[in-house]
């Protein structure tokens, strides 16, 4: 932290970073996005799929958006904000959103960081990227679900776990009905925590429920 008050320095190579960006142009230019989609809902694929594994079992959102792979500079970008080593370049996040939202929405919202984990972190990249997101189309940002337990860090359990862990995991109270939502993460792996949360977006009355992930990991 101390060294990006004296020199920017980009994440990825520790190079100097004149970018406004916690990247420099060369490593940005490097970030590993998608090629193949999922004709259904967006979800990157493999080459040979048609339709992702989350459409097949009835997919909670309506569409996603994931910019790029968890690998490389973005990946060590993101383990620096979670664990707590760089707090400033973390508002410039958003600069790194390449998707375009053809829908219009009502509200954008984030998947919620747990209170004690809050402390802990300070940041939090995913309502960074949803303010973000807000300010450029226009749109009006409000936290619409909170943790109702504290819940194990995602990454340290088995696929079939996570989608245990985060079951009644969030509340929303506001009614949503007819509204048309983008909810907000940095990264999804499993998927198990934004399925939960589209979920309890749609019972609340969501009309649409659309996902941004920034980065994606595992396929
Ligand atoms: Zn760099
Ligand atoms: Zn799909």
């Amino acid at each position: 932290m101390l060294s990006e008050i004296f020199a920017p320095e980009c994440a990825g190579c520790k190079g100097r970073c004149e970018t406004g960006l916690p990247l420099c142009d060369k490593c940005r230019s490097l970030l590993a996005g998608y090629k193949h989609f999922c004709q259904n809902c967006g979800h990157p694929l493999g080459a040979d799929a048609k339709v992702c594994g989350h459409c097949l079992g009835g997919a909670p959102w309506d569409r996603i958006y994931i910019d790029y792979r968890y690998t490389g500079a973005l990946k060590k970008l993101l383990l620096q904000i979670k664990f707590g080593y760089r707090v400033t370049g973390m508002s410039s996040l958003g600069l790194l959103v390449h998707a375009t939202f053809l829908q219009k929405y009502d509200i954008i919202t984030d998947v919620p960081s747990h209170f004690t984990r809050k402390l802990r972190r300070i940041a939090h990249p995913a309502r960074s990227l949803a303010k973000h997101i807000a300010v450029h189309t226009g749109t009006h940002y409000e936290q619409l679900l909170v943790r109702n337990r504290k819940t194990e860090y995602q990454y340290k359990l088995k696929s079939r776990m996570r989608h245990i862990n985060v079951k009644g995991a969030f509340f929303c109270g506001k009614d949503l009905s007819n509204l048309k939502i983008l909810l907000v993460d940095d990264i999804i792996t499993t998927g198990a925590t934004v399925k939960e949360c589209c979920k309890i977006l749609k019972q609340a009355g969501a009309v649409k429920t659309d996902v941004y992930v920034l980065s994606g990991g595992r396929y």
